[in-house]
């Protein structure tokens, strides 16, 4: 069931980046797994998915420590910098960092764990009151400021547009998001070594984002059904 379904998915994927010219292995696919049971992940990952994103610490931490090493994880859930310690632990990329002191908290437990953490910069591209997420206007000074801290790697961007009845309402964000990576780039704040990520794009929208230019989609009920709770 799984296994069909990430099938589609890969195969939507793949169709999306063809039309916008683009190459299928640019787009990563984020499994969302939050509240969703062990089961699930071990069967998306026996069908070769290997990339997860979880919300919660505590519940990241539980299932974690029951699955494969192989995984890699992504933290997509609001960061609170006296957890830092765990996301780093736990977590190959934070992909909602958006303010200072939670890079810098970040920055210091990533040090004395002596590794170094891909982390996204999470840009509030709607500038929706209760959102989560730097203001666009003030996303370059944060990657200015967060590009000095030594043990953080700042990736790219991600954003979730407002809540939208047709996937069609997503694409103006998605567009402004990679605009705003475009002048970010040219402005020298995205380390050249790497492509620049552009995490866009859930179970709704993620055809239009991978569209508009996504590198990393985050899909959780379409892969893996309603979630518990
Ligand atoms: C839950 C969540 C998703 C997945 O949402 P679906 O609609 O189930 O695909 C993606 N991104 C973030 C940040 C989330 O919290």
């Amino acid at each position: 069931m799984i296994c069909a379904k990430l099938q589609v998915i890969r195969q939507q994927i793949a169709e999306a980046a063809g039309r916008s010219g683009r190459n299928p292995d640019d787009v990563r696919l984020l499994a969302v797994s939050k509240r969703q049971g062990l089961e699930k992940i071990r069967e998306a990952f026996q069908c070769g998915q290997l990339l997860f994103g979880e919300n919660y610490l505590q519940e990241a931490r539980d299932k974690i420590a029951r699955l494969d090493p192989a995984i890699s994880w992504h933290f997509i859930g609001h960061l609170q910098s006296n957890k830092a310690k765990t996301a780093v632990e736990l977590f190959q990329m934070v992909e909602t960092v958006d303010r200072l002191k939670i890079a810098q908290a970040l920055d210091n437990h990533a040090a004395a764990l002596g590794r170094c953490l891909d982390i996204l910069i999470q840009v509030n591209i709607g500038r929706e009151k209760q959102k989560s997420g730097v203001e666009p206007q003030h996303a370059g000074q944060l990657i200015q400021e967060v590009g000095k801290l030594t043990h953080l790697r700042v990736r790219g961007l991600m954003a979730m547009p407002p809540y939208a009845a047709s996937p069609e309402e997503s694409r103006p964000y998605f567009k402004a998001l990679k605009n705003l990576a475009g002048q970010f780039t040219a402005a020298g704040l995205f380390s050249p070594d790497s492509p620049v990520e552009l995490s866009m794009g859930m179970s709704g929208d993620f055809i239009v984002a991978v569209e508009e230019g996504a590198t990393l989609v985050r899909v959780g009920t379409a892969l893996f059904g309603e979630r518990a709770g």
